[in-house]
């Protein structure tokens, strides 16, 4: 086998970071290609929630985050359910101790600077204004074709990830289907100075009007998120590609809100949609796909950027114990069989967030019914345990019978002490529970049978 490199990874956002660093602590040899010649120092998602928070934390970084975290008491200032807020601070109490780890109201920026930073500290190579054109693959490696500053070339890798956003050029030519819903309507986006004055009578939250939709995030020194939708189909004239003008959004403002908001300065203007679309299969031979490659949704809740730290963090270990030499047979598949399902409830939940937010008085009656399920604590704990996917857990159980209640799930801090009802644990190097045994239980065979399903020990 003559390849250059262990692994390509096509795309240098949150997830090809991320990965690159996975990839990087399980001893393979990777090279990121991001098209962009520099970071834009734009920011798609203001920040990260629930098991991606802890997944860094889990990693050591979440200490690189500057100011970082904030209390959890704070989770209800991000936290609703299409918009209907969630007062998380009422399960803080009889939560186990670190089951809702903090938020992390970091910008993606910030995000994207603290791993690409990790992902060199650790060796991997990532090469900025060189952007995947093509692909092919055979039995034994994948060649990409590259468009760089110096000109084109050739590069061949064991394996290919497409970490090429939304719009993958490698999910296409790996010919992986991205089926889902279509949008059903456009949000305009702008992060844009106001006045002082119209900054203190910004609504907060999520506003829903007879014509749209309204939401304002302060980012700093004055300058604001501000996403306004109208109901009806996208218009067709309005491409995706063409960002709005600033009188645009302010006219679309005005028309939701009946309020006139003067921006200035513009640093972003964009717009998108609540198309919602996953890859038919995460893996196509040598090629595999995660995050935005693999599914889009509309940002209610802030999903994305969190699937597509957890979707590398799951895949990472797999690949590199697959070209190390030492994966299991099926090893690598698990990935697809794990996170494609996550994926596919992650765009169901989005979806029924998508019904919250849209107009009518048979919605504002579900919206209703909604707030007043969510005043009773296990419906609302099920809610929030969803948003901050903290009800992941893996199909890992075996042979059938009932496993300890923690195989599957993540791994919870467990202090080390003999008095815990557990006699055993086997974590697994993203974090969840391959194997625990309860005091007394001695049957050996689930041991034998997990670390020879994940690690490929025969004992
Ligand atoms: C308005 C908005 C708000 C959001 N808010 C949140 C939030 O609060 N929380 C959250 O978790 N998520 C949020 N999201 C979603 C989040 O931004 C995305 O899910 C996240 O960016 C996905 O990361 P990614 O690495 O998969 O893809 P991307 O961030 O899209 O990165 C893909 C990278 O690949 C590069 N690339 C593309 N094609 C090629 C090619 N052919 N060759 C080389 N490089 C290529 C691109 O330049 C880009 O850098 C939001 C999204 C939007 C639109």
């Amino acid at each position: 086998m003559n390849a250059d490199v262990d692994v390509v990874i096509a795309g240098g956002g949150p997830a090809g970071l991320m990965l690159a660093s996975e990839l990087r602590l399980g001893g393979a040899g990777t090279v990121v290609l991001e098209r962009l010649p520099a970071p834009t120092g734009l920011s798609k998602a203001l920040g990260l929630l629930g098991r991606a928070v802890q997944t860094l934390d889990y990693r050591g970084l979440l200490g690189r985050f500057g100011a970082g975290v904030v209390p959890a008491a704070a989770y209800s200032r991000f936290a609703h359910l299409g918009g209907i807020p969630l007062d998380v601070s009422r399960l803080l109490d009889a939560a186990p101790p670190g089951h809702f780890p903090p938020p992390l109201p970091a910008l993606q920026a910030q995000v994207e600077q603290v791993l690409e930073e990790r992902a060199r500290e650790l060796g991997a190579e990532i090469r900025r204004g060189h952007e995947l054109a093509g692909l092919s693959q055979d039995e034994e490696t994948v060649t990409v074709e590259v468009a760089g500053p110096g000109g084109s070339y050739r590069l061949r890798a064991r394996y290919l990830v497409g970490c090429d956003g939304a719009r993958s050029v490698v999910r296409k030519q790996a010919g992986i289907g991205f089926p889902g819903t279509p949008p059903t309507h456009m949000l305009r986006l702008g992060d844009v100075t106001l006045a002082e004055a119209d900054l203190s009578r910004l609504p907060p939250g999520i506003t829903r009007t007879a014509t749209g939709l309204f939401s304002a995030a302060p980012l700093g020194g004055g300058v604001v998120r501000i996403v306004v939708s109208e109901w009806g189909p996208p218009p067709e004239h309005a491409g995706r590609d063409v960002p709005p003008a600033i009188e645009e959004l302010e006219a679309s403002v005005r028309r939701v809100l009946g309020a006139d908001l003067a921006m200035r300065q513009p640093r972003w203007l964009s717009r998108f949609t609540d198309a919602a679309r996953q890859a038919d299969r995460y893996r196509a031979g040598r090629v595999l796909v995660a995050g935005d490659a693999a599914h889009i949704q509309l940002p209610a809740g802030g999903p994305g950027m969190s699937t597509a730290l957890q979707d590398v963090v799951n895949l990472g270990w797999k690949l590199a114990a697959q070209v190390e030499g030492w994966a299991p047979p099926g090893l690598l598949d698990t990935y697809h069989a794990e996170r494609q399902p996550v994926g596919e409830r992650m765009l169901s939940f989005v979806r029924a967030q998508g019904v919250l937010l849209s107009p009518g008085e048979h919605v504002t009656a579900l919206r209703d019914l909604m707030s007043e399920l969510l005043m009773h604590e296990q419906t609302l704990r099920y809610v929030v345990d969803r948003l901050l996917s903290l009800d992941v857990r893996y199909a890992m159980g075996g042979d059938g019978a009932p496993a300890h209640p923690l195989t599957g799930g993540w791994a919870p801090d467990l202090p080390l002490r003999s008095d815990e009802p557990l006699d055993g644990i086997l974590v697994r190097p993203d974090g969840y529970v391959a194997w625990a045994a309860a005091p007394g239980d001695h049957n050996t065979d689930r041991l034998r049978h997990a670390l020879q399903k994940w690690f490929g020990v025969v004992a």
